[in-house]
């Protein structure tokens, strides 16, 4: 792509076209070095732009009615003129080749609406990969003017926490269940949730969702909360009905009041940045080291005397580091 093809593209994603903005996204996704070199010029021209949106992770397991709260939330913030954008992350589909969240039948009114933007999560590669791609894909479509930013995750693992490591503030959607129910959320989750919602509170499933949300609520405050400034909540929701959907933003609204009081939103988000650095550096430094030559040739011999016990994995690696800095220009022996 050209200089000129990027100014374009960059116009068009200031402007809020959201072809532009596809197509946009679509480089960012791409692996190919022209490509993200390609990326990275277009990032840099809408930077400036970037950082206005309400940034919110979604998390919760298959079933619990992601899709139908983002697209219930996302009609009730339509309705009062704002801009809604959903972004998936799906480490699962890297793995298993099928998707638990991509297929294109979710959230379809959403994705319709001329004030919204779905965007399935990129087909393949590692959490890294998906991650570094959905971090970019935020700044486009905030450059693009979109007020709030869902990233949507399932829980899989790690997935929670690179989404959580990514926004402003983290909301875990669950069903009704009964008490044994908490001992299936992992823990790990529940620390990372700035708002547990429990979905479903209606018909039959009314009274099971009033208990699930004082579970909850109760498990919450057995847990050091992850800022001095907000303290979790439980609430529950019908994505169904549309109820509850308003105090979850009110809740929203009450989070970024109370970490304005610490250091605020900057802040938060000047630590994540950097930490999104040195995921760049740890990365980069990955995919150099495995295609550096002398350590590609030397790495099987490593593999097998490791395997074999014939050597040291941690003198093993110190050869193979060696070689990588040596002819990269840096220290070679100690
Ligand atoms: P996801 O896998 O988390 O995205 O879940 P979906 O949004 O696809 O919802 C899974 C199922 O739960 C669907 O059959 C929905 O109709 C149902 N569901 C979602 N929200 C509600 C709700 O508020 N109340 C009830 N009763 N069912 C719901």
């Amino acid at each position: 792509m050209s200089d000129l093809d990027e100014k374009a593209l960059a116009d068009g994603v200031l402007a809020g076209d959201r072809r532009a903005l596809a197509r946009a996204i679509t480089l960012v996704e791409s692996t190919r070095a022209d490509h993200r070199r390609a990326a990275e010029a277009l990032l840099a021209r809408v930077l400036p732009q970037t950082g206005r949106a309400v940034r919110l992770g979604l998390s919760g397991p298959p079933g619990a009615g992601k899709s139908t709260f983002i697209e219930a939330l996302g009609g009730m913030l339509i309705a009062q003129g704002k801009r809604i954008a959903v972004l998936a992350v799906d480490p699962s589909s890297a793995r298993s080749g099928g998707s638990i969240l991509g297929d294109k039948t979710r959230m379809e009114t959403l994705a319709r609406d001329p004030a919204a933007f779905v965007r399935p999560s990129p087909s393949a590669g590692q959490l890294g990969g998906v991650a570094r791609r959905t971090r970019e894909a935020m700044l486009l479509v905030e450059a693009a003017g979109f007020d709030v930013v869902i990233v949507e995750t399932v829980g899989v693992g790690q997935s929670e926490t690179t989404v959580a490591d990514m926004t402003d503030m983290f909301l875990l959607l669950l069903s009704p269940g009964g008490g044994d129910e908490l001992q299936g959320i992992k823990r790990g989750i529940m620390e990372l949730a700035d708002l547990v919602i429990v979905n479903k509170a209606d018909g039959d499933l009314e009274a099971a969702a009033k208990r699930s949300e004082a579970d909850y609520a109760a498990a919450l405050r057995m847990l050091r909360p992850r800022t001095a400034e907000w303290t979790p909540r439980a609430m529950r929701v019908s994505s169904l009905k549309g109820t509850g959907l308003e105090d979850v933003w009110a809740a929203v609204e009450a989070h970024r009041d109370a970490i304005a009081s610490g250091g605020g939103l900057a802040a938060l988000r000047a630590a994540q940045a950097k930490s999104w650095l040195w995921a760049e550096i740890r990365e980069g430094l990955m995919e150099r080291f495995q295609a550096h030559e002398s350590v590609a040739a030397a790495l099987p011999a490593a593999e097998r005397a490791v395997a074999g016990a014939r050597g040291l994995p941690a003198e093993e690696a110190r050869r193979l580091l060696d070689l990588f800095a040596g002819e990269s220009g840096g220290e070679t022996d100690r």
